[in-house]
């Protein structure tokens, strides 16, 4: 408004110089005697004016060009927005509607002083009218005014120098509205504060719920992993591939979480489950592999936005559920001695392991493990020794499930190794490997704590899933190849089909064997038992013999045991018998050194309720002292049923018959049993004195017995004698007899007989 009256009073002065000239001219005119002197006062007038003129016209200069102020006005006057060219010592003010509408400025009344407007203005946006011109013009400043009607309006301001004098500066400001856009910003800030907040409480209640999420697109083989869950798998970032995943899994549980793939690959948007799934993996989060049990509960009925499917759910930490299960699990399927799993755990485990092996395409071996010779160990170190070597070997065989598997003890020392074969197509020698590993490590551990005992093991394997219909089945076979050793020392065997043509072939033996009994293809030979003093035969073994009509001579191994099963055992038994007692008869009657004849007694026979009458009978029938024949007995036979057991053998005893017990050493009984019956003789197991020579334990072993027979008047003799550095060593040892190959091996009646004619007319052997 300054500016504007300003103008108006040049335009005044300029109207006024106009007329001044026009009254000069008419002066002139009228009075041309003087005109000098009207034009001398004309020019005067003029210079006045125009000093004049030239000092107001640098008064405004000093502040402002007054083409540049009037386009400014112009266009502050056209700009919608507040604007308004003011000066810093107040005293000039130009504003557009806007800015009026903001002072509440009305068109009709008086604006009032420029200061004071200009004064409450900056005072109304927080500035010092004084400080006005250095704040505004620094940067763009924002201000929140109240309007008259009590809206809260939000401007920023930019300001700009138009001009400086020394007096005062010009400056332009315009405002733009951001009242809006603060609005927007404030409600954003809002909502991030609620978004934060409520984060902030998903991610307390994750805490505190101890929940971890992961989350996987069916199509990505990596999680998404919460905070949570990245604390639960030992991790830093957000994701983790499924490799790494299954990388931090108990190799146990790495089958579950194959199977899981399998699934969620396969997964397709139109067959989501809305059943939630859930699996139990045991998971290591660092390198100590420490694990602990979790729950993995998963969805797989949710899509992503581009319709693929997600599967995601919860990881909950079940450690102590698992321990609780432990506990009862303890109770009812952990071997008490060795704390592994029981045969029932076995079982269960291992019909689970069969269904997984099936349907991932995978393979299992099946070792059943019998630790060799074991009642002798345990009679000879005592029970809490044998104890502790158990739980030795359980925790040998456990070292081995490590990569995946599981040891159980299933019987007194029957242990059962299940181990994954991860490889693509079985690995036929894993199940060889590693008990060559168990056997070196039993070696080993027989060298700490117990330094006198080999320890040696024998094992039958199959295959899961391609040996059997069912775990129950694979293990069956398992069995029935380690059973094909016969109590053999460190045999291993695996399972193979043709096992059971072997049986098929037995039935075969059956028809013929009944056939050779028929027609008398059965012949009795004798081998020599030495007394290891005299170095005299003592006696003989009757051992039976089949003779083909073609001369082939089949082992008593190999048919005894069919006609055991068949019941032809007692024709056989009797035929020995009748045989063996009237060849021993006979020789006494030619006047030979009278010997013991030792006859093999089956289970059969044995068990047979008028078994002393049958012996009785054919002693009377041939005329020999029943102090010439000698019963042998295996420890198996014997202790069949132990009460019965002692009162036969007394019932033989009391008639005069001695008794011998065959086998010492491979078959159940302890020694503590053996006291109870009537024996006179100890039969030591071939297998012993195979190793007399090279092992301690076998020599230790027959040490002891020998000693503790002696101690119960009971002789002994040594099976399977071959070599004079064995005949050495059970002499020294106290030994009474000795039969084997040293002294010849079992030959026909009348070998023997020329054998006997030697020894009883006095030359040595
Ligand atoms: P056994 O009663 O322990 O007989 C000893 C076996 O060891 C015999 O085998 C004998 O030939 C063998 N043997 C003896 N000394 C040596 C040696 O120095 N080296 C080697 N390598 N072997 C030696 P055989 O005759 O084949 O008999 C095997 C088994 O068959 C017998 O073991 C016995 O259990 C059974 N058996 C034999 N004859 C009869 C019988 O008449 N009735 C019954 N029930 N079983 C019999
Ligand atoms: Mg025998
Ligand atoms: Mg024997």
């Amino acid at each position: 408004m300054n500016l504007m009256q300003n103008k108006n009073l040049i335009l005044w002065i300029e109207a006024l110089f106009a007329v001044l000239s026009v009254w000069v001219l008419l002066m002139v005119e009228a009075y041309p005697d003087h005109s000098m002197f009207l034009l001398r006062l004309y020019v005067l007038v003029l210079i006045c004016i125009t000093i004049v003129l030239v000092g107001v016209v640098r008064y405004f200069q000093g502040q402002h060009s007054a083409v540049d102020i009037d386009r400014i006005c112009e266009m502050v006057r056209q700009v919608e927005t507040p604007a308004f060219i003011w000066s810093d010592d107040l005293s000039t003010l130009y504003t557009n509607e806007a800015m009026d509408e903001l002072l509440g400025i009305d068109e009709r009344e008086d604006p009032g002083d420029t200061a004071v407007l200009l004064g409450n203005f900056f005072h109304s946006i927080g500035i010092s009218p004084h400080d006005a011109a250095e704040e505004l013009s620094e940067d763009i400043y924002e201000s929140a005014i109240e309007c008259r009607n009590g809206a809260r309006r939000t401007i920023s301001w930019t300001t700009s120098l138009l001009k400086k004098t020394p007096q005062a500066s010009l400056y332009f400001s315009i405002g733009f509205e951001t009242t809006e856009l603060e609005d927007a910003k404030f409600k954003l800030m809002k909502k991030a504060e609620d978004l934060t907040r409520s984060q902030r409480r998903y991610q307390l209640s994750m805490k505190l719920s101890g929940i971890g999420i992961l989350l996987c697109e069916s199509t990505k083989p990596v999680y998404y992993a919460s905070d949570e869950a990245q604390q639960f798998l030992g991790i830093d970032t957000d994701h983790i591939t499924f490799a790494e995943f299954r990388k931090k899994l108990h190799p146990d549980d790495r089958f579950l979480f194959d199977e899981y793939l399998e699934n969620i690959r396969s997964t397709r948007p139109n067959s989501l489950s809305s059943r939630p799934r859930f699996l139990q993996l045991r998971i290591s989060s660092g390198a100590d592999k420490h694990y602990v049990w979790y729950s993995y509960h998963y969805h797989e009925n949710l899509l992503n936005q581009s319709g693929k499917p997600i599967i995601g759910g919860a990881l909950i930490d079940i450690t102590t559920e698992k321990n609780k299960d432990a506990m009862i699990e303890k109770l009812a399927f952990m071997d008490e001695i060795t704390e592994i799993a029981n045969r029932n755990k076995l079982m269960h485990d291992g019909e689970e392991t069969y269904r997984l092996c099936q349907t991932m395409g995978t393979y299992c071996w099946v070792i059943v493990i019998d630790i060799d010779r074991f009642h002798i160990i345990n009679d000879s170190y005592g029970y809490e020794n044998g104890d502790k070597i158990l739980k030795n070997v359980a925790h040998v065989l456990c070292k081995y499930t490590a990569s995946g598997g599981f040891a159980a003890r299933v019987s007194a020392d029957n242990f059962v190794l299940v181990l994954h074969d991860y490889t693509v197509n079985g690995d036929d020698e894993m199940p060889v490997r590693t008990l060559e590993h168990i056997r070196a490590d039993l070696t080993s551990m027989s060298a700490g704590d117990f330094s006198s005992i080999n320890l040696t093991c024998s094992a039958g394997f199959a295959r899961i899933p391609s040996d059997g219909h069912s775990f129950h089945e694979v293990l069956e076979h398992a069995e029935f190849a380690l059973a094909m050793g016969r109590g053999e020392l460190s045999y291993i065997m695996g399972y193979d089909a043709n096992m059971h043509e072997e049986i098929v072939h037995q039935g075969e033996m059956e028809k013929q064997l009944f056939y050779a009994i028929e027609q008398h293809h059965l012949q009795l030979y004798y081998q020599p038992k030495v007394d290891l003093k005299t170095k005299k035969i003592m006696g003989a073994e009757a051992l039976i013999r089949w003779i083909k009509p073609d001369g082939t001579m089949i082992s008593p191994n190999v048919f005894i045991p069919i006609a055991e099963k068949t019941g032809m055992i007692s024709d056989i038994s009797q035929f020995v018998l009748r045989e063996a007692v009237q060849q021993t008869a006979l020789w006494q009657q030619m006047g030979l050194s009278p010997i013991v004849m030792s006859i093999n007694f089956a289970s059969g026979d044995f068990y047979q309720a008028n078994v002393c009458e049958v012996v009785q009978s054919v002693l009377v029938r041939h005329g020999l002292q029943p102090q010439y024949l000698e019963l042998e007995l295996t420890e198996r036979l014997a202790l069949g049923d132990i009460n019965y057991t002692v009162q036969q053998m007394n019932a033989l005893r009391d008639m005069g018959i001695l008794l011998a017990m065959d086998d010492f050493g491979t078959g159940y009984s302890s020694l503590s049993y053996i006291q109870l019956l009537p024996l006179t003789l100890l039969k030591l197991d071939r297998s012993f004195i195979i190793e007399i020579e090279t092992d301690r334990v076998a020599q230790e072993i027959c040490s002891a017995v020998i000693k503790i027979a002696k101690s119960m008047d009971i002789e002994t003799i040594a099976e399977g004698v071959e070599y004079e550095g064995q005949s050495e060593i059970l002499k020294n040892m106290g030994c009474d007899y000795i039969q084997g190959y040293l002294y010849g091996k079992p030959m026909t009646a009348s070998a023997f007989q020329k054998r006997l004619e030697i020894n009883t007319y006095g030359r040595e052997l």
